[in-house]
């Protein structure tokens, strides 16, 4: 070995590719160099800082393929905050949706988020590219996108209403277009039609409250579009990436559809495997998001869904609005604007419910949070692994941590969090991106701007 090592990790339980071991792990520069057995000399370490990860556990840096930052939308956080909470919970990449005002080239829209996360992240980004209504213009905005490194896309099934909802001819013949330019599609699969009509429905007889949300967007309306998007994509040749999966009917779709040789991967968050629909009439507006909690049977076959591999990944489908937009009183629930702060609880969450309860193990979370996103959305092998020539992007986990979450800890601006007060098992330590110490024990040792654009090339 003829490289310097700046740092060693040395003492902890290593998960990666679907194994725990002990070992050491060697870092030079921004890159891993090795993962040795406990003990080996290593030539060329005698400057090396070492951390010392005894009693822990070591995993690639999460990465959060599924976050939403104020890109012309009013979120509560910048690239500066939605970094930052990020980095405390243990992710050291993300990919936040990134859309325009309506009318906003898609090459100035990304151009000047990309500008904004250089100068303000503190963790590595790419970018997924989020289109309002079809325009004129044909492929020029996926051109632009891909140009720009982008090849992700997301456009909506829902939300007529709200003048951005992609019926069936537009939605086939884009993502024709982006199959064949090797893309993917991420969608968000609920029938808009049939849920905008629930919601008048419901508003006209005074009952759509927090109680009634779960009805008005039931979890066939996720099952009919996904059917659908699934027809679609198939017969368009896309790559299909269905976000916040919330109901185990949905994902069994997904997954039949994998069976039969179909690209297609599902994503569920933290929120449907944690929180039920019971936190509509405790929390209301906060609680409020789309789709909606579900009941806790639908949580306990999504948790199974994670364990057997017909959930691929887990993103925190971060949206945190400023309290005032959340807490408005109930009787002014419809107006509230549908998503909750989680990028810096999804790690601990998954660890504590998941791994800490066994209802999954470490390398399917690893697989979960880090190797799957990297891998579908052309960041491997650079993120996501521990291995030889990766990016040194590691999570030290102290898994007998017990702490609360509060709101008032958390560093996303929104300020609160649907899990307030629960106690879980497991915090991430210390979180290093690309060699260098980004957290360590709750302070942050690093500045805003550290972070990197990742642009991405085609999948192979
Ligand atoms: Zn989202």
């Amino acid at each position: 070995m003829n490289r310097p090592i700046d740092m060693i990790i040395e003492g902890g339980r290593v998960v990666t590719g679907g194994a725990v071991s002990e070992a050491t792990i060697l870092i030079s520069g921004e890159t891993i160099v090795g993962v040795v057995a406990p003990g080996t000399l290593v030539v060329g370490s005698e400057n090396a800082e070492r951390l010392d990860a005894s009693r822990k556990i070591v995993i690639p840096g999460v990465i959060d393929a599924h976050v939403h930052l104020d890109s012309y939308s009013g979120h509560a956080d910048s690239f500066a905050s939605l970094s930052t909470a990020a980095a405390f919970g243990g992710v050291t990449t993300m990919i936040p949706y990134i859309q325009g005002k309506v009318g906003m080239p898609v090459k100035e829209f990304l151009g000047n988020m990309r500008e904004e996360g250089e100068a303000q992240s503190l963790i590595d980004f790419a970018m997924h590219c989020r289109l309002n209504a079809p325009e004129r213009g044909g492929h020029a905005p996926f051109d632009d996108a891909f140009d720009a490194g982008v090849t992700s896309f997301k456009v909506f099934m829902a939300y007529r209403k709200r003048g951005i909802m992609w019926d069936d001819y537009n939605l086939f013949e884009a993502l024709e277009y982006i199959g064949q330019r090797g893309g993917v599609f991420c969608c968000h699969a609920e029938n808009g039609d049939v849920i905008d009509y629930l919601e008048d429905k419901f508003a006209a007889q005074g009952r759509y409250t927090p109680e009634n949300f779960a009805d008005v967007r039931p979890p066939e309306a996720e099952a009919e579009a996904t059917f659908r998007v699934l027809t679609i994509a198939k017969l368009a040749r896309c790559p299909l990436y269905l976000v916040h999966m919330s109901t185990g009917e949905a994902i069994a779709l997904a997954h039949q559809a994998r069976l039969t040789g179909q690209q297609v991967w599902t994503e569920t968050c933290p929120q449907y495997v944690t929180l039920t629909n019971e936190e509509m009439t405790r929390q209301g507006g906060l609680a409020k998001i789309a789709p909606p909690l579900r009941e806790r049977c639908e949580l306990e076959s999504i948790w199974r869904a994670a364990a057997d591999g017909s959930v691929n990944t887990v993103g925190s489908d971060h949206a945190a609005w400023p309290w005032n937009n959340k807490s408005l009183p109930n009787e002014k629930f419809p107006e509230i604007v549908f998503g909750m702060p989680g990028v810096e609880t999804m790690l601990p969450l998954m660890f504590s419910e998941g791994v800490a309860k066994n209802r999954i193990d470490l390398p399917k979370l690893v697989e979960l949070l880090c190797e799957a996103p990297a891998r579908i959305f052309g960041l491997a092998p650079k993120k996501g692994v521990i291995a030889v020539g990766a990016d040194a992007d590691l999570v030290l986990i102290d898994p007998e941590r017990e702490w609360r979450i509060e709101g008032k800890d958390m560093h996303s601006l929104a300020g609160y969090t649907a899990h307030e007060g629960w106690t879980i098992r497991g915090k991430p330590a210390t979180t290093v991106l690309r060699g260098r110490v980004m957290v360590q024990e709750g302070r942050l040792m690093q500045t805003a701007g550290f972070g990197r654009y990742l642009p991405r090339s085609i999948r192979g």
